[in-house]
C-alpha cells in the first residue's frame, strides 16, 4: 500500500526525485511494507508468471463454464490471427484472445490474477502478455508495467469502490482498462504524465458502463468486455504517447465515474435486474439455468 492518496500526488512525488511511476510505487511499498526490493520484485514477477499460464491454458481450452455460457472464444480468437479477413494487427488479435482466456478461465473456476478484481481480470495481462509476445518487450519491463497498473488501482481504490455491485462496470472493466493504458505507456517508454494522460482517457471512454450480467454470472457480457477493454487501453496508451492528453485531471475523472457509480440505479449493479440481463434471451436462460441448478441440488 503506498501513501498515494491521489494521482496530483503522485505525479509531485515522481517529478521532485525524476522516478518513474512504477519505482515510485515499488519505494513507497518498500517503506511501507518493511519488505526488500528483491521479495516484492519477486512476488511481482510470480503474478506475471501465473497471469501467462492462466492465458496459455485459456487459449488452449474449449472447455465450457459449468453454466456453459462461455468457453472456446479464446481459442477461436487466436485461430483467427491466420485468416484472410483479419484487418486488426497481430498485436490487437492477441490482446483480444488473452483477454478472453483469462475470463473463460475465471468462468471455468481456473486459477487468475484479479486485476483489480476478478471481472476485470483480462485487460491488464492481455496487454502486458500481448506485448511480450509480439513486441519482444522484457520481463523487466512486464513487471515495471503491472507495478504501474498496480499503483493506478490503488490510487483509485482509494477514492471509489471498485466493484460492480457498487458502481458498475465502469469500476471493475473501466478501471482495469485505465491500468491496462497506463502499464502500456510505461512499458513503452513513456513518462508518468503520459502513463496518468492514458489512464485518464481510457476510463473515460467506459465510464458508465453499467454492470448486467445475465443470471448473475461473471459471464455474459464480462467475457467479451474484457476481450476488447485490452485493445481500447492500446489505442488509449497509443494517444497518450502521440502526445494527446485527457483535458480532465485524472483524479477528477475517477471522482466522476465514483460520482457516476453513485447515481447509477440498482438495477444496474450486479443485481441481474436490468440491461443485458434482463433482455428475452437472457431471462429465458436464466429461467432454464435456475431450473436445472434446482434440479442438480434437489439429488443431494
Ligand atoms: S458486467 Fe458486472 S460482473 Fe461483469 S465484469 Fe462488469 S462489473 Fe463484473
Amino acid at each position: 500500500m503506498s501513501d498515494f492518496q491521489s494521482f496530483d500526488q503522485l505525479l509531485t512525488y515522481c517529478q521532485e526525485r525524476q522516478n518513474s511511476i512504477w519505482q515510485a510505487a515499488l519505494t513507497q511499498e518498500v517503506e511501507d511494507s518493511g519488505r526488500t526490493e528483491e521479495a516484492i520484485l519477486n512476488g511481482i514477477h510470480q503474478l506475471v508468471a501465473q497471469m501467462r499460464a492462466t492465458i496459455e491454458s485459456g487459449i488452449a481450452s474449449d472447455d465450457p463454464s459449468m453454466s456453459g455460457l462461455s468457453g472456446g472464444d479464446a481459442k477461436r480468437m487466436m485461430a483467427f490471427l491466420q485468416d484472410s479477413n483479419c484487418v486488426l494487427s497481430p498485436l490487437n488479435i492477441r490482446m483480444m484472445a488473452y483477454g478472453l482466456a483469462t475470463l473463460e478461465e475465471n468462468s471455468r473456476m481456473r486459477k487468475i490474477v484479479a486485476c483489480p478484481t476478478a471481472g476485470g481480470s483480462g485487460s491488464v495481462p492481455a496487454v502486458l502478455i500481448a506485448l511480450e509476445d509480439e513486441q519482444k518487450v522484457s520481463r523487466e519491463k512486464t513487471v515495471s508495467g503491472l507495478i504501474t497498473a498496480g499503483c493506478i488501482g490503488e490510487i483509485v481504490s482509494k477514492r471509489m469502490h471498485l466493484s460492480g455491485a457498487a458502481a458498475g462496470c465502469q469500476a471493475e472493466v473501466g478501471v482495469a482498462s485505465g491500468m491496462a493504458a497506463g502499464a502500456m505507456v510505461e512499458m513503452l517508454g513513456g513518462s508518468p504524465q503520459q502513463v496518468l494522460h492514458a489512464a485518464a482517457i481510457s476510463m473515460q471512454n467506459l465510464m458508465g458502463l453499467v454492470c448486467d450480467p445475465v443470471a448473475g454470472l461473471v459471464e455474459v457480457p464480462c467475457v467479451v468486455r474484457n476481450g476488447l477493454s485490452g485493445v481500447q487501453a492500446a489505442a488509449a496508451a497509443t494517444m497518450a504517447l502521440a502526445g494527446v492528453k485527457s483535458f480532465i485531471p485524472i483524479d477528477e475523472v475517477v471522482d466522476a465515474m465514483a460520482e457516476i457509480g453513485k447515481l447509477m440505479p440498482r438495477q444496474l449493479k450486479e443485481s441481474a435486474d436490468g440491461g443485458l440481463a434482463q433482455t428475452p434471451t437472457a431471462r429465458a436462460f436464466t429461467n432454464r439455468f435456475f431450473q436445472m441448478s434446482n434440479k442438480a441440488s434437489n439429488l443431494y
